[in-house]
């Protein structure tokens, strides 16, 4: 099977390549802007990466929708802080550049595979989200955050429309807070515009306060990595069609926790670790407004939990990862890659 993954250099394309090459005959073929987070995979005559930018090189992706059997558009911006920043940016890049490579899909009849986010469900107040019954609620136009969570939304419903005139195999998937190594990176939490475990670990590192935005009291499902993809290769293996024309949420929620715990988890973590447990100082963990942090755009969510009972029945799905084990994997691997700079420096 061939596959195409555009933004192969993301969080998701890059583990996900990893596995599709270590466990399967598949072929990948991927395109991104860099590669420094594939670099690590094992040269193979089944990756095929070329560098680019998909709305420059349309006509390479173009030629490849044809040529390959699943399509997964991993490109988007996927970063709160952008949201506010770069509205427009990420309804073009996550709304326009997708449009055409949905319809691409169409057009050759290949299957796609296309992130959706649990950021669809806004600020809905069930006490988890189902994918055919909570209702998906966003604040007011200026608050622009929602620009994303609508994005997203306007193509999954496209996506659903395509599949139900029988012109589009599909699977929507709904990421809830994936975490794990090469999540962001620390050069972006510098500027402080990553998603939150990569920004609670930048500033532990550069020893920098901690921010828990109006108080760290809103809630997260951090899902590790490795459980993700496993969803994901049952998606892509779908045996009986078990994951056609569906959506599903694949998050793991017991480990739903507040951000000041997160902030603590990962605080007591760092003061363990062999490379950190003779630092002199450590970070203190302090609160901001949000309206400060991230600009007058900005609403929270305050919980995110999602209902894993669709992914269970169709996929046989279940996450596997606890919280603690998920933030000390992901604390390694951003602490060794830092150990490894350092090496490399001094050498
Ligand atoms: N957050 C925080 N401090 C930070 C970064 C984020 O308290 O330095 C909060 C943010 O306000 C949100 C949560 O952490 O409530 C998760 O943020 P993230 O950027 O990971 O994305 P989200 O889950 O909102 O899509």
């Amino acid at each position: 099977m061939k596959e195409l993954i555009l933004g192969v250099n993301g969080f998701i394309g890059s583990h996900l390549s990893e596995r599709i090459l270590q466990g399967t005959d598949w072929e990948v073929y991927g395109k991104d802007l860099g590669f420094d987070k594939i670099a690590h995979i094992p040269p193979s005559s089944r990756f095929h990466y070329v560098e680019g930018d998909i709305s420059i090189n349309r006509e390479w992706v173009e030629y490849h929708i044809k040529k390959c059997d699943v399509v997964l558009p991993l490109v988007a911006i996927a970063t709160p802080k952008t949201y506010i920043e770069n509205p427009l940016g990420v309804f073009e890049l996550d709304f326009e550049e997708n449009l055409r490579i949905i319809r691409q899909c169409v057009k050759y009849r290949r299957r796609v595979v296309f992130p959706s986010t649990s950021e669809v469900y806004g600020m809905c107040g069930d006490k988890d989200f189902d994918e055919y019954g909570s209702h998906l609620v966003m604040g007011p136009v200026n608050k622009q955050r929602w620009i994303y969570a609508c994005s997203k939304q306007l193509l999954d419903r496209v996506i659903w429309a395509y599949g139900s005139r029988g012109e589009l195999d599909f699977t929507l998937i709904r990421p809830f807070n994936w975490i794990g190594p090469r999540l962001d990176s620390l050069e972006t939490a510098k500027e402080g515009s990553s998603r939150v475990v990569t920004q609670f670990i930048a500033s532990l590192v550069y020893q920098e306060p901690i921010v828990l935005v109006d108080g760290g009291r809103q809630r997260r499902s951090f899902t590790y990595i490795t459980d993700g993809i496993n969803a994901l290769m049952s998606i892509l293996f779908n045996k009986d069609k078990a994951a056609s024309g569906k959506i599903f949420n694949i998050g793991n929620p017991a480990n739903n926790c507040s951000i000041e715990e997160l902030a603590r988890k990962l605080l007591t973590m760092f003061k363990q670790h062999p490379s950190h447990r003779n630092d002199k100082v450590y970070s203190p963990i302090i609160i901001k407004g949000s309206g400060e942090f991230y600009g007058d755009g900005y609403q929270d969510i305050y919980n995110r939990v999602p209902s894993i009972l669709n992914a269970k029945k169709a996929l046989g799905w279940e996450p596997t990862v606890g919280l603690d084990e998920a933030l000390r994997r992901t604390l390694d691997s951003f602490l060794s890659e830092m150990d490894n700079h350092r090496a490399a420096a001094c050498a």
